[in-house]
């Protein structure tokens, strides 16, 4: 990276000074400037600057404060244990920050104040034309995530495919014990029976599979045979757990099936050879049943990540690799507990402390400065200049904007900019590529002037619209903005006024996936309520999630003409569909806020006699439609086209998103952090992987 003015010196490879412009304040730029700015870094470079529209960071991971201080997200985020490099960089924040000495009256001092462990997991699981929910959890172990000088190690094909067949045999063991007052076929004897036959299935199936590992030696008929037989020692048809059982065992015999077949074991690219199909596809090919496509871990699989082209539920789309690596990793390598929730918003517990952190080393943040455009230099090896929109300037006397308030001694964002800091009046919506842009002034940021090095961390979607000039130049910047492709999503947040159990629900704090579109995801989210700031005599005692994929494609020059119609349509197809999904699917969960007329709107605090989609607005309802704020996929085929954190082709221009090849290719908070960390490694001249945790192919 010769633009990056590296030089020998006495002591070795030293670096000029200069400045650094992250454009953008999300995980993937906050956790960039994180590692450049570590100790000593004044010594390396002249300043570190965070560029950021509107008033607060955080991008798809924000929250900030509404009405009675409530939390209110961009969307449901919980981190997974496996997230070891993102929980690292939390704990390493939460250490520095010291809060028990620096602000004892913040109620949260630690990580573990800030994130509690999860183990309710739930799956929506369809049978015939009922949905019944699969309750489960995954054991807890008493490891930590991001423990402090933990490294990991990759996690490769052989690692899967161990711990698959071991999944299986245990499964195996925690078959149900024959019940003896059970009727009919599932009577006691006739259970020890099919149980018999399936164990000894599952051996043979497993020594098919497992001597020697080779594809020669895996004979299709065999293994089917052996799986019919199981199928038909298990009462498929009429119950839901054998179904569960057998369709669990067809999907990992499947896979174990591919792996073996396609030598993913001594592939160098590991489970990346087969990125460019879909998982769905890939696991029918390798002769999963049929109904496995639609096996309720499938679907959660798709709907965490968004699976959906177009947001359109009749076209999953997930590659097969990362599909394997992600469950791999995050069913094998869990820290702790499968999930971890926040106690409080992401905003509050995650990006405020990251700001406070950074700030506090030096690093500079330049609110209400929205990027236009990156400009090439003019041997278009470099960036040479940057367009910034400057939203809004800041009040006579006011150094800087300062943007957080406090809400129970926490420091959180607000949902709106601090007026008292700014001049004039705060202007529409800052977040909204679609909104108002009269800005109050334009800047442009000149190399050797105002920066000599540039992260690019705006999402994918934004990415599109300000590297114009480098996607006309660059054949890679072509192909990674076309290929790569992002959904809108759609999210909303209920505060009731009976709790859960009163509702019908028992496990609370569970986190659900697999139920009908678009809001698939459900969690409970009770450990939050308590950093609300309700009436002492009037609190709401639960508080619900929903979150899934929306069908909102990318706005075309007539929804551009007049965009704010193009806002509201989606806005009103968003409170149509959720008002839909109360009326007639929440009381798979929550039984008792259905009445037959619908859903019991005057459970909703503040609904104020309000029905329907007027009741709802009281609420937080979030449309995810700005081009940074859609999600990033990870649709077959498109995996090869990322590019690395080091890879943009241009001297002075790193990558941090989600979206680059981070190893962890898929639209999530660690991946985020990898990227950022990845960036700021290459900036500092150190390798790729230096100081990555984890069990990703770099
Ligand atoms: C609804 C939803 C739910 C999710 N749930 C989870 C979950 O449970 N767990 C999980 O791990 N992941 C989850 N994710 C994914 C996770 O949020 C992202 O992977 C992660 O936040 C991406 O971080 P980023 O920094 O790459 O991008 P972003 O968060 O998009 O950050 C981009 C930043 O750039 C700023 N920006 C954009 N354009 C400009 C511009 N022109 N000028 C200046 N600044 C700009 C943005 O405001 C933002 O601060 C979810 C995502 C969504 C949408």
């Amino acid at each position: 990276m010769a633009g990056l003015g590296l030089c020998a010196g006495a002591a070795g490879v030293t670096r000029k000074r200069g400045g650094i412009a992250i454009l953008g304040g999300g995980m993937a730029g906050l956790s960039a400037a994180w590692r450049l700015s570590e100790p000593g870094w004044r010594d390396r470079f002249e300043a570190i600057t965070v560029y950021q529209r509107g008033w607060r960071l955080g991008g798809k991971g924000a929250s900030s404060r509404g009405p009675h201080g409530r939390i209110e997200e961009h969307g449901l985020h919980v981190w997974m244990g496996s997230y070891d490099n993102a929980f690292a960089m939390i704990r390493e924040c939460y250490v520095e920050l010291d809060r028990a000495e620096t602000d004892p009256e913040a109620p949260i001092h630690s990580w573990d104040q800030a994130f509690v462990p999860s183990d309710h997991l739930g799956i929506a699981d369809r049978f015939d034309d009922d949905w019944l929910v699969w309750p489960g959890g995954l054991a807890r172990n008493d490891e930590l995530p991001g423990e402090p000088g933990a490294t990991g190690r990759e996690f490769t094909a052989v690692d899967f495919l161990r711990r698959a067949l071991r999944l299986v045999l245990d499964l195996a063991d925690s078959l149900p014990l024959p019940d003896a007052d059970a009727q009919g076929p599932t009577a006691a004897d006739s259970t020890a029976e099919w149980l018999q036959v399936v164990r000894w299935g599952i051996l043979a199936m497993l020594a098919t599979l497992a001597k020697p590992l080779g594809r020669e030696t895996i004979s299709n008929a065999s293994m089917t045979h052996v799986l019919d037989a199981i199928r038909e020692a298990l009462d498929y048809e009429h119950r839901p757990d054998h179904r569960r059982f057998w369709l669990f065992l067809s999907l990992q015999t499947a896979t174990v099936r591919g792996i073996i077949a396609e030598n993913l074991m001594t592939d160098p690219r590991g489970f990346r050879a087969i990125n460019d199909e879909d998982f769905c596809a890939w696991i029918l090919r390798h002769g999963a049943h049929p109904d496995v496509v639609d096996f309720p871990l499938v679907r959660g699989l798709y709907d965490m990540v968004f699976g959906y082209e177009d947001g359109d539920f009749t076209r999953p789309a997930l590659a097969a690799g990362v599909a394997l690596l992600l469950t791999g990793i995050a069913l094998f390598q869990y820290k702790g507990a499968f999930f971890w929730k926040m106690t409080a918003g992401m905003g509050d517990v995650v990006i405020a402390p990251l700001y406070q952190a950074l700030r506090r080393r030096g690093v500079e943040f330049e609110f209400f400065h929205r990027v236009d455009a990156l400009h090439l230099d003019d041997r278009r090896q470099a960036i040479g200049a940057i367009t910034i929109g400057r939203q809004a300037r800041l009040a006579d006397g006011a150094k800087e904007y300062q943007p957080l308030i406090r809400v129970g001694g926490l420091p959180v964002f607000p949902n709106r900019p601090l007026a008292e800091q700014l001049d004039g009046p705060a202007p529409g919506d800052l977040e909204s590529h679609f909104g108002d842009r009269t800005d109050v002034e334009t800047r442009v940021l000149r190399k050797g002037i105002d920066f000599d090095h540039v992260v690019l961390a705006s999402s994918l979607g934004m990415v599109k619209l300000v590297a114009g000039e480098l996607i006309a130049d660059s054949a890679q910047w072509r192909d990674m903005t076309t290929n790569l492709r992002t959904v809108a999503t759609q999210a909303f947040q209920l505060w009731l006024r009976l709790d859960e159990q009163t509702l019908g629900w028992n496990h609370p704090g569970v986190t659900t996936s697999g139920y009908v579109a678009p809001f698939d995801t459900w969690a409970s989210m009770p450990q939050t309520l308590w950093a609300e700031q309700w009436p002492r005599n009037d609190q709401p005692r639960t508080v619900a999630y929903f979150c899934g994929a929306l069908a909102a494609e990318w706005p075309n020059a007539k929804d551009m003409a007049d965009p704010d119609a193009y806002v509201a349509s989606c806005r009103e197809k968003v409170l149509t569909d959720a008002v839909a999904y109360l009326d007639n699917h929440v009381g798979l969960y929550l039984p008792g806020a259905v009445t037959e007329q619908g859903f019991a709107w005057q459970l909703l605090f503040g609904a104020n006699g309000h029905r329907g989609a007027a009741a709802l607005e009281t609420q937080h309802v979030s449309v995810n439609i700005d081009p940074s704020d859609r999600y990033v996929q990870s649709v077959p085929g498109s995996d090869k086209y990322r590019l690395r954190s080091d890879e943009s082709g241009y001297d002075n221009l790193l990558l941090a998103g989600d979206w680059t090849d981070s190893g962890c290719n898929a639209g999530c908070v660690e991946a985020a952090v990898m990227s950022g960390l990845q960036a700021a490694n290459a900036l500092l001249g150190r390798g790729h992987g230096y100081r990555i945790r984890g069990f990703y192919q770099l």
